[in-house]
């Protein structure tokens, strides 16, 4: 069975989007089938590819996702784009009152094609996040390397917890990636000290740098690593890419 990562932190602006554009290109270039699947409203992974959000949200209307995908680049990378629409929005809120299983349905006809499935999700911990979660196999934290990193992420874990509880086996804690590492910076390494003494080895050996080039891809609608290949950006990503094969 394939692998679902759901790139998850309440907070906005920690590079869950970049985290998961990144990932999921690498994991295509890598040889993997793989399909990202944009629920945040705001829909920064389907622009930073270069798409544009769908009028109407097929996990929200409940219509077959297929004919929604979009090929990106090669062959290997699909993306089910996000939707602005405000009916799709509030659907996907409601997402609760939809039955799981027809969600799961949804995804599952889809995701029987792909070895990797990675959610970008919304920077919450609303309903769109929890069925994302139920949904998928591992859950994918970025944290951004800045003093108030781990504030607030006990009610992350909460829902977490609580997702891991109603289907017990299902999903598992993946990992933590370090995002907009500064190494110039001493409070960089005393975020990461602090980080990793905390969550042990479930965060990434490799580090996500602080690189221009990454905020600059999105607006090219390209991931770095095809943007900017050499920069530090990219090859982190890569790395970390490798990583995440390792884990399997
Ligand atoms: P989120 O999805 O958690 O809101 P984003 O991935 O959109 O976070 O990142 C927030 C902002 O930081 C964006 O403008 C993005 O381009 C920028 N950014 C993300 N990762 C990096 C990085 N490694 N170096 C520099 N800027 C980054
Ligand atoms: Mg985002």
């Amino acid at each position: 069975m394939g692998r679902t990562l759901c790139v998850v932190n309440q907070k906005g602006g920690v590079g869950k989007t970049t985290t998961a554009v990144n990932l999921a290109v690498a994991l295509a270039k890598g040889g993997s089938r793989t399909l990202l699947i944009d629920i945040d409203p705001q829909c920064n992974a389907t622009t930073g590819l270069g798409e544009g959000p769908c009028q109407s949200h097929p996990l929200a209307a409940g219509i077959p996702l297929q004919p929604a995908l979009r090929r990106i680049g090669g062959n290997r990378l699909e993306l089910l784009p996000g939707s602005r629409a405000f009916h799709d929005v509030e659907a996907l809120a409601r997402i609760d009152e939809i039955p799981a299983s027809r969600f799961r349905h949804q995804l599952a006809s889809v995701q029987a094609g792909f070895d990797f499935t990675v959610f970008d999700c919304p920077p919450s911990v609303g309903s769109l996040t929890k069925t994302a979660l139920a949904s998928s196999t591992e859950v994918f934290m970025p944290i951004q390397c800045e003093y108030f990193a781990m504030e607030g992420l006990a009610q992350m874990i909460e829902v977490i917890r609580e997702v891991m509880e109603s289907s017990p086996g299902q999903l598992q804690f993946g990992g933590i990636v370090l995002t907009m590492v500064d190494h110039y910076l001493e409070l960089s390494w005393e975020v990461e000290k602090e980080v990793r003494d905390f969550f042990g080895e479930i965060v990434y050996r490799t580090v996500i740098p602080r690189d221009v080039a990454a905020a600059e891809a999105p607006s090219h609608g390209k991931s770095v690593i095809d943007y900017a290949p050499r920069s530090r950006a990219a090859r982190a990503y890569l790395e970390l890419c490798m990583e995440v094969l390792e884990r399997d």
